[in-house]
C-alpha cells in the first residue's frame, strides 16, 4: 500500500521484499479467505502503549468507507459481509486476488517490485538514505519507507529485522510481545475437550490490565483458542508465567440471576439436563466436574452449596493457563515503534528526516476481524503520501 501511494505521484519507487514473492500474510489470513477489513469500526478495540489520540488521528486519515471504496474501484475487488462475524471478504473468498490485485496495482502505478531483497541495514546520508542488503551493492534512496512487519508467523517473511534497524536508527520500541495467540494450559485440564467450540464471554485480569471479549472459543489439545480468545491473550502473555493473569468464562449468555432460574427444581430433571440444554454435553459434563456437582443429581435435591458452586462455574469459571503459541501462532504482535516517534500525518520518523514507518512494526494493534489489515492499509497510505508529500517540499 506505501509503495502504490508513494508511486502515486511519479516518485521512483523501489519495493524491496525479502521473499521470493512477498504478502504471504495476506495469504495466510482469514484462513486463506483474507478479512481484508472490518465491517464496522471501534478505534477504541486498537491496543496500544503510545498516545490513544495519536492513533485515533492516524485511523481517521482514511475513512473505512474511502477504505473498501478503494479495494472496490481501484483493485477491481468487490467485498462481501460475512453478518454473523461482522468482517469484510473478498467476493472471490480469495486471499491470492488480494495480495496479486496490490501488487500489480504496484506495478501499474510505477512501483519497480524486487523480490529476494533482504533489507539488512540503513543509514543516513547527507542526500538521503543508504540501504544495504544481504546481497548485492547498497542502494541510494531520497527517502526509505519501512514496512517490515512484526516478529509474528517468521516463515511468511518479518522476522524482525526492520524493528532491529528502527531501533538502531534510534527509535523508541516498546516491549514487543505475541498477541492474539491461543493460551495454553500444562498439563490441559480440558484436553479430552479439544475440537469442542462454544460463544462465550472472557475476561482476563492481571495486576494492570483488563481484557473481556464475547465470540467463539475453542478448546485445543494444548489450551484454547478462538477469536475470543486470540483478543484477550495480550494481556496473559504480558503478565507472564510468574504472576499468571486470572482467566474467568462465562460459558453462555445467562448471567447469575438467569441460572438460579434455569437451576430451579423441575420435576426429576438433573443437573446435567439442565446444563446440557445450553451447552456442549462433553462440556456440561466437564463444568459440573468442577463444581463438584454429580451430573445426575436432581436439581430438587442440589444444596445451597453446589448450586451456589454451579453458578459460579458457569457465570465465571475460571480457566487455568500456563503459557501461549508464542510468535509461531501470533497473527500480529504487540508493541513495536512507539507512535510518539512518529508525524502522524505523514508517517515520518521524528528522529529522521526522509525516514518513514508504518504496519505492525508500529505500537498498535488491533482485534480479529479485519482491523490489522485496516492499521497496514492506513499506515501504508500515509506514509506513501508522506514521501511523495516530502518530495514535493
Ligand atoms: C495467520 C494469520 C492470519 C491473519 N489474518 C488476518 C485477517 O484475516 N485480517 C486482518 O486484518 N489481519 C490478519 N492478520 C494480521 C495481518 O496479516 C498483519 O497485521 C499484516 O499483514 C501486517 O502488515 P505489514 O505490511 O505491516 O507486515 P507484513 O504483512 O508482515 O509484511 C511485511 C513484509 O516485509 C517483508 N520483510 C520483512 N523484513 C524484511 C527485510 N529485512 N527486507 C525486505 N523485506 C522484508 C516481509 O517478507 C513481508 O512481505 C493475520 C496474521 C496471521 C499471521
Amino acid at each position: 500500500m506505501a509503495a502504490i501511494f508513494a508511486a502515486s505521484t511519479r516518485a521512483d519507487t523501489l519495493l524491496l521484499e525479502s521473499t521470493p514473492d512477498g504478502g504471504r500474510k495476506i495469504l495466510i489470513s482469514g484462513g486463506g479467505r483474507c478479512n481484508i477489513l472490518p465491517v464496522r469500526l471501534d478505534e477504541s478495540r486498537f491496543v496500544t502503549e503510545s498516545s490513544p489520540h495519536t492513533l485515533r488521528k492516524i485511523i481517521r486519515s482514511w475513512p473505512l468507507a474511502e477504505q473498501i471504496a478503494f479495494f472496490e474501484r481501484e483493485l477491481k475487488l468487490p467485498l462481501v459481509e460475512e453478518t454473523e462475524s461482522g468482517k469484510l471478504f473478498p467476493a472471490s473468498n480469495r486471499a491470492r486476488d488480494v495480495r496479486d490485485g496490490l501488487l500489480a496495482l504496484a506495478g501499474r502505478r510505477g512501483a519497480r517490485f524486487c523480490p529476494n531483497a533482504k533489507v539488512t541495514g540503513a543509514s543516513p546520508t547527507p542526500r538521503g538514505w543508504k540501504v544495504e542488503l544481504e546481497s548485492g551493492a547498497p542502494l541510494e534512496a531520497d527517502a526509505l519507507i519501512l514496512a517490515t512487519g512484526g516478529l509474528s508467523v517468521p516463515k511468511t517473511g518479518s522476522d524482525g529485522r526492520g524493528l532491529q534497524i528502527a531501533e538502531h536508527l534510534g527509535h523508541t520500541l516498546h516491549p514487543t510481545y505475541a498477541a492474539l495467540t491461543p493460551l495454553t494450559a500444562a498439563p490441559p485440564p480440558f484436553g479430552h475437550l479439544a475440537g469442542v467450540s462454544l460463544p462465550v464471554t472472557i475476561t482476563v485480569r492481571d495486576g494492570r490490565r483488563t481484557a473481556t471479549a464475547t465470540g467463539g472459543f475453542l478448546f485445543t489439545h494444548h489450551g484454547y483458542s478462538g477469536p475470543a480468545v486470540l483478543d484477550v491473550s495480550h494481556v496473559a502473555v504480558r503478565a507472564g508465567p510468574k504472576s499468571p493473569a486470572q482467566i474467568r468464562v462465562r460459558w453462555t449468555a445467562l448471567d447469575e440471576g438467569q441460572w438460579e432460574l434455569a437451576l430451579r427444581p423441575d420435576g426429576t430433571r438433573t443437573a446435567l439436563g439442565a446444563l446440557r440444554s445450553r451447552l456442549p454435553e462433553r462440556l456440561a459434563l466437564a463444568l459440573l466436574g468442577v463444581a463438584g456437582v454429580e451430573p445426575a443429581r436432581p436439581l430438587a435435591q442440589l444444596r445451597r452449596l453446589e448450586r451456589l458452586r454451579l453458578v459460579d462455574t458457569l457465570v465465571r469459571g475460571a480457566l487455568p493457563c500456563t503459557g501461549h503459541e508464542g510468535y509461531k501462532k501470533a497473527e500480529v504482535t504487540g508493541g513495536g515503534v512507539s507512535l510518539a516517534e512518529i508525524d502522524p500525518r505523514t508517517m515520518e520518523s521524528r528522529r529522521h528526516r526522509g525516514l518513514f514507518l508504518c504496519g505492525e512494526m508500529l505500537d498498535a494493534f488491533g482485534p480479529i476481524g479485519g482491523y490489522n489489515f485496516l492499521w497496514a492499509w492506513v499506515t501504508g497510505r500515509a506514509a506513501g503520501l508522506g514521501v511523495a508529500r516530502r518530495a514535493a517540499g
